[in-house]
């Protein structure tokens, strides 16, 4: 087996799932079945909740909730320090079980030590933050804020960063002193079982951190509408975000979601067209486009429209599809038949209602086996087309013209979607415009997906609500206390 073999991960051992089934995990650069990863169920995600409720409040001194932030930071940074030690070894897992070209990766990983570490901080600062005092108008009564870990929380990921992902959950959760029960997507979970030996390893307090995988339906479920979680953190798509926020809608339970997107870039007839080419092409291909904020929708001047699709295509064709593990490989393949079907069809839907296909598409010829598909660019698109409209979530860029800012504008929001946005334009006070006037929760000036730990995350409309990442990221797992002493010997 060319990856290693686990059991779910609860209450700090491996464990079997109750059932005993087991879920293939497939390479998509081969096809080739490489191992299994357990299916949890119902009963397991009880055992892992009941686990993660123990380590919580365990004998006084000993539970995580109580912990100064500081002893939890220790152990966060210990996770960071063996994620690089392992960093050669967990990159190639990712890259076997998810497609990502092995450099990608190998850098997915620093960004995973990065988030732990960065929130390893924030759980010192947050032994600070503590018993902040509020200014009342009457003397006589004393008030300050109590920082208090929300609980255990339900983390569920998707499958294109599968440890990013997760990380972007767990280091914040874990730093504000919750404990975790993590439901990684049944199309990549191998680094995420990783992570519970990486918890073992630095001797992680058993139950804080719990790993569920399986089936969304079959896991996913039964953690999100449990009864004795106290917040669900979702990434991933829109359609299941609305089950997650209707299976905590009874417990009015806290949620926050991470969604889908169809980002717009827009592209001024007063760039630097070499580099506003490479930007684009990196924005909506980066990944193979299965990246949430991919910008897979480019609005283009129609001034420079002819020169800039053909440095486009001629670049694009240029692109190294290949093995993930292959040197040089830019385009891996995406993640699973399933993806490989969708996105093909959206294609030939998009090319069935009138719009072309300059480059791309389809299977590339070198390449027998495997989920391939070659960087697609689309033009002659009409906005009520699906492939406009939807998110495809694969190597599909979508091109339409504009020759005002307003129709660039109304083009850029006229989507159910709004995570992210991108302009690129030599104007400074343009660019200033369009980041005001674009519906989103992240707006890229001159470039496309540059993402940093310190910076909030997240988006608008149907792309979902609250931010991960950043200083506040740390607060989506704290609750306020607020208390209130009548501190005076006078009779009330
Ligand atoms: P998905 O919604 O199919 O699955 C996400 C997770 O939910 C998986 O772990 C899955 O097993 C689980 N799940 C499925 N059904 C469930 C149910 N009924 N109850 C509870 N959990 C269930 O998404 P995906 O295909 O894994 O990921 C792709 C999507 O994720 C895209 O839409 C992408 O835009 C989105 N995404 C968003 C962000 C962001 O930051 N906004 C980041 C990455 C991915």
């Amino acid at each position: 087996m060319a990856i290693p073999q686990r059991q779910l991960f609860i209450g700090g051992e491996w464990r079997a799932p109750a059932l005993g089934r087991r879920l293939p995990v497939v390479n998509p650069a081969t096809e080739a079945p490489i191992g299994e990863i357990p299916a949890g169920t119902a009963e397991d995600v009880d055992a892992a909740v009941a686990a993660a409720r123990a380590a919580l409040r365990r004998n006084r001194g000993r539970d995580w909730a109580r912990a100064p932030g500081a002893v939890r930071a220790k152990y966060l940074r210990a996770i960071a320090a063996k994620i690089i030690e392992r960093k050669s070894e967990l990159a190639r897992l990712e890259s076997l079980d998810c497609g990502k070209p092995l450099d990608e990766s190998a850098w997915d990983m620093d960004d995973v030590a990065g988030c732990f570490e960065y929130f390893a901080d924030l759980a010192e600062a947050l032994d600070k933050r503590q018993n902040a005092p509020v200014s009342l108008p009457l003397e006589n009564f004393k008030c300050y804020l109590r920082k208090e870990p929300i609980g255990v929380v339900g983390l569920i990921t998707p499958w294109n960063y599968p440890l990013l992902m997760a990380t972007w959950k767990v280091a914040p959760a874990l730093a504000a002193g919750c404990t975790a029960v993590l439901k990684p997507s049944e199309l990549a979970s191998v680094t995420c079982l990783e992570l519970g030996d990486v918890c073992k390893e630095v001797g992680l307090p058993s139950g804080v951190l719990n790993i569920v995988t399986g089936l969304g339906p079959e896991a996913g479920a039964p953690l999100s509408s449990h009864p004795d979680i106290n917040k669900i953190a979702f990434t991933g798509s829109y359609e299941t975000g609305k089950k997650i926020m209707a299976a905590a809608a009874p417990m009015v339970k806290p949620i926050s979601l991470e969604l889908g997107g169809k980002s717009p870039i827009v592209v001024f007839d007063d760039v630097d067209i070499e580099k506003a080419v490479e930007w684009t092409l990196f924005g909506c291909f980066w990944t193979n486009g299965q990246i949430c904020s991919a910008t897979s929708r480019l609005l283009l001047h129609k001034n420079i429209a002819k020169e800039f699709l053909e440095r486009m295509v001629a670049w694009a064709r240029n692109i190294k599809v290949s093995d993930p593990l292959e040197e040089g490989c830019r385009l891996g393949p995406v993640v699973s038949e399933g993806q490989y079907e969708k996105i093909k069809k959206f294609v030939s839907t998009a090319k069935s209602q009138g719009a072309t296909i300059l480059t791309g598409g389809v299977r590339p010829k070198h390449l027998e086996k495997g989920f391939y598909i070659e960087p697609a660019i689309i033009t002659d698109i009409d906005t009520s087309m699906q492939i406009w409209r939807e998110e495809v979530f694969g190597p599909v860029l979508c091109v339409i013209e504009f020759s005002s800012e307003d129709e660039a504008i109304e083009l850029a929001n006229d989507t159910h979607y709004g995570l992210a946005g991108a302009v690129l334009s030599g104007d400074r006070e343009r660019c200033q415009r369009l980041t005001e006037e674009i519906d989103a929760g992240i707006i890229w000036v001159n470039c496309s997906q540059p993402c940093f730990c310190q910076a909030p995350w997240g988006g608008n409309k149907r792309s979902g609500f609250g931010r991960e990442l950043g200083e506040g990221g740390i607060d989506n797992y704290l609750s306020v206390k607020q208390v209130t002493e009548y501190a005076s010997d006078e009779p009330w």
